[in-house]
């Protein structure tokens, strides 16, 4: 019998002293009641919540987990770095030493920078793209994110106008699109921002079209502009290199983040030298940005990335758990949508407009121990196994039977309708 007594506790108390109790992606606002806020730790593929419920973790935090939550090897060398001193005065050796493993492993870059979150990578992006041509216009994809900074943030609260003067949309992989925004821009344009596939919340994901990216890259080089791609969410979850590798495009700069330090907070950014000098203009910096044990845990994890098989790994187990899924669904008589790489799964339900079947059976199978998300892409970590796949599997054909029982009785979430309605409003 699963209990969210502390949960509920822990939620009341935040109310009190936390805006709105929690906010961010992370905010279970926008999920089904049963989901936990609040939790006490993740070892390998798992977690457990502050009630202690365990759950199999399809989101990895949202990306931060690669290697499996704690990962020893990678710890050591953390926790090695934190009895020597993490914040100084200045950064570390690693500094460097995480520098020239990024620049080795990724094609494009000729050089990098360190900071904290994603947000801060793409800013930063943009600040360079601007400093490097002079030019003003950012060009990002209808619906792509970014980040939370007033440039890019999806939710419109305590932004005005002119903060986004400068930022026009294109249709991601609408090469029409893509041109007519560029040739707005006229001789102002200094970026092109893309996502290394349509990962959009909410809607099915897409591969990105090589044409697509291609264009990108020569309406940059023909106008001078910068082409950056947005790797904070997908980086070495498809290549042990820049996404783009996988189409034959390689961009100017590539914003990092999330997981290449297996959850310990750090990003970058990553460029190569038509772009160098603009970033070595540009006044960025943090408090926490040179931070030595984030540094340290970097070179360990991108040395396991090259030398263990956690990607092949990731995309067997995703295969395995797209095709299970496919068949137990046509089993219990439901249709999937199931986009993008197998190892960042996206999952919806056909003919589910208001999300309440993919709600219920998030829920349902929560309640057998699986954390997925009804409308976000998840993500698969390297030491998920083939026992957890059909751990996984056994409680999707119980949850699949569960919302089938209750099919005609199910509710929508009602913060979900609001949501949907006020996105319908601001296209
Ligand atoms: N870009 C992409 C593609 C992301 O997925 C995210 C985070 N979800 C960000 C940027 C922003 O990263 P952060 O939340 O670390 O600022």
């Amino acid at each position: 019998m699963t209990t969210n007594a502390a949960d509920q506790a822990l939620r009341e108390r935040a109310m009190k002293v936390v805006p709105g109790g929690m906010y961010g992606h992370e905010a279970t606002t926008l999920l089904p009641a049963s989901y936990p806020q609040f939790f006490e730790r993740g070892e390998g593929a798992y977690i457990w919540d502050v009630d202690g419920n365990r759950y199999l973790d399809f989101m990895c935090a949202y990306g931060p987990n690669l290697l499996g939550y704690n990962n020893g090897q990678v710890n050591d060398v953390a926790v090695a770095q934190l009895a020597k001193g993490d914040t100084l005065t200045g950064p570390s050796a690693h500094f460097v030493d995480l520098a020239e493993a990024l620049v080795g492993m990724v094609s494009h870059a000729d050089w990098a920078m360190f900071c904290k979150n994603g947000t801060d990578a793409t800013t930063m992006a943009m600040t360079t793209a601007r400093a490097q041509t002079g030019k003003r216009r950012i060009l990002v994809a209808e619906g792509a994110y970014h980040g939370a900074a007033p440039w890019c943030t999806p939710m419109p609260a305590g932004i005005v106008p002119e903060e986004r003067a400068f930022i026009s949309k294109y249709q991601y992989n609408d090469v029409a699109s893509l041109e007519a925004t560029v040739a707005e821009a006229g001789d102002d344009l200094a970026a092109i921002f893309a996502s290394p596939f349509k990962h959009d919340a909410f809607i099915d994901q897409a591969l990105p079209d090589p044409a697509y990216a291609k264009r990108a890259r020569e309406l940059c080089d023909e106008t001078g502009a910068m082409l950056i791609v947005d790797d904070v969410r997908a980086g070495f979850r498809l290549i042990r290199d820049c996404s783009w590798e996988l189409v034959g495009v390689r961009p100017d700069m590539s914003c990092w983040g999330k997981s290449f330090a297996n959850g310990h907070p750090i990003s970058a950014l990553l460029g190569n030298d038509r772009c160098r000098e603009g970033a070595s203009h540009i006044y960025v910096t943090g408090s926490f940005w040179f931070a030595a044990v984030p540094m340290a845990a970097g070179v360990e994890t991108l040395r396991i990335l090259r030398e263990s098989d956690y990607l092949e790994n990731s995309v067997r187990l995703g295969t395995m758990w797209r095709e299970g899924l496919d068949a137990l669904a046509a089993k219990h008589g439901f249709a999937l949508r199931q986009t993008g790489p197998v190892q960042m799964p996206q999952i919806l339900f056909d003919n589910d407009p208001d999300y309440r079947t993919g709600f219920a059976w998030g829920e349902a199978m929560l309640k057998r121990g699986v954390y997925v998300h009804p409308w976000h892409n998840m993500f698969f970590c390297a030491v998920m196994t083939e026992a957890d796949i059909q751990f996984a599997l056994a409680a999707a054909d119980d949850a699949f039977a569960s919302v089938r029982a209750q099919i005609g009785s199910i509710e929508p979430h009602p913060v979900v309708l609001m949501f949907l309605t006020a996105m319908a409003g601001t296209h």
